[in-house]
């Protein structure tokens, strides 16, 4: 099983300067020239853990525009289980080390990185210089330099990047941007914001593993609660102060066990995040000049819950998120329509998720952020 060290991050993005230029010279001569004219785009899971198990590998059953075509995994007895259970051709298998052959294969369209944190670059680089258009799993990875790889990699092969952040795809949180959008509240005073649960299991799993995660808490759920800020303000924020809480530390030996934040916006409304890996927390409430709205839950797979002060129910029907994203993203790639969770957001949450560090690394000191508005806001 490959991991990914600094060093073969560094020679990954040294080949993708490489193989850039080899395709800039045949622009889109790869995933591009062959998916548009698809009906359904092929995808390509790569990490056959239990996300891709549980979540995606089912949801591409229902999906309309995409279907699940391949599959990369470093196991071999996932290879079989995998073509017997979803009919998936031996020529559309790959391991961690043949990956890049995927290159020729038509079938397959997009690369969706499934894989720990610390994997995320490297994999969606080679799948760029593959000429495939990239769906990268959250966070997008363990540092902003990693984020910038990723998205000139992209850039430079002419493909499309996504993120995984399903719930922009989900009728909860759209309801939430409305209600932001349309000022239903009055103006956006104070949002709250929390994405937790207490992690009990296996101490050596790479959650807790600081080389594989890149941080613990934080970059695992935080990122959903610095995403509910954003949402629930429709601002970037320009500043966060952050605390660490640590009370299991023979357990979190190498990574954050609890983080709390405090975000300012540009138009004075203020906003508190929690994170942990102790507790379980899962929610977001907005409060603004004219009235209030929340979700409990606000960031698990669904059936997710609202209400708001004018004694409202939010309720939608519930769908796969999973299954709603992906499609939304092959229709982005398919037919041109708005990116929902483009590369920028994952990159503008690494910043934020780096800011938080630096914050706790300095006793709590006030970090001011500087986005351009609306940077990282999917359409
Ligand atoms: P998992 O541990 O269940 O699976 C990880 C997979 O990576 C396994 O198949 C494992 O064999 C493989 N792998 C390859 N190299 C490895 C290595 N060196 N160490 C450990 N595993 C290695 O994890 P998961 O829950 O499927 O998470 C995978 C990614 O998906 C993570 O980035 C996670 O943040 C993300 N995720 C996103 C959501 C979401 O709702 N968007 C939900 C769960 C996970």
């Amino acid at each position: 099983m490959k991991t990914i060290t600094r060093r073969n991050f560094n020679t990954v993005i040294a080949k993708g300067m490489g193989g850039a230029a080899l395709l800039s010279a045949a622009p889109f001569a790869c995933a591009m020239g062959t998916s548009q004219d698809k009906k359904k785009l092929g995808i390509a899971l790569v990490g056959l853990g239990s996300y891709s198990t549980y979540q995606l590998a089912p949801a591409l059953q229902d999906t309309q525009h995409c279907y699940l075509a391949g599959i990369v995994t470093g196991t071999l007895e996932k290879e079989k289980a995998w073509a017997d259970k979803y009919g998936i051709p031996a020529k559309n298998i790959y391991n961690y080390q043949n990956f890049d052959d995927i290159a020729n294969n038509e079938d397959i369209d997009v690369v969706y990185v499934v894989l720990p944190n610390s994997m995320h670059a490297e994999f969606s680089i080679r799948a760029a210089q593959a000429g495939k258009h990239v769906i990268c799993e959250k966070p997008m990875g363990i540092s902003v330099e990693e984020c910038d790889a990723i998205i000139d990699a992209c850039k430079k092969a002419g493909v499309k990047l996504g993120m995984g952040y399903r719930l922009h795809s989900e009728p909860y949180t759209q309801q939430v941007k409305k209600f932001v959008k349309g000022k239903t509240f009055g103006d956006i005073q104070f949002v709250s914001a929390e994405a937790a649960y207490r992690s009990t299991g296996n101490p050596d799993q790479w959650r807790l593993d600081k080389s594989l995660s890149g941080g613990g808490a934080l970059m695992n759920m935080g990122v959903y609660a610095v995403q509910s800020a954003i949402y629930g303000t429709g601002e970037n924020p320009i500043s966060v102060s952050a605390q660490e809480f640590s009370t299991r530390p023979e357990y979190f030996k190498d990574t954050d066990e609890t983080i709390m934040a405090q975000f300012e916006f540009p138009s004075g409304a203020v906003g508190n995040i929690s994170t942990s890996h102790n507790f379980n927390a899962n929610s977001m409430y907005v409060s603004g000049t004219s009235g209030w709205f929340q979700l409990q839950p606000a960031n698990n797979y669904g059936p997710l819950s609202g209400r708001t002060s004018k004694d409202d129910e939010i309720k939608f029907p519930h769908e796969s998120q999973q299954k709603l994203q992906m499609d939304d993203f092959a229709k982005h790639v398919l037919f041109g329509e708005p990116n929902k969770a483009p590369g920028d957001m994952g990159k503008r949450d690494m910043m934020i998720v780096e800011a938080i560090y630096e914050s706790i690394s300095k006793g709590g000191q006030k970090i001011p952020l500087d986005f351009a508005p609306g940077f990282g806001f999917g359409g």
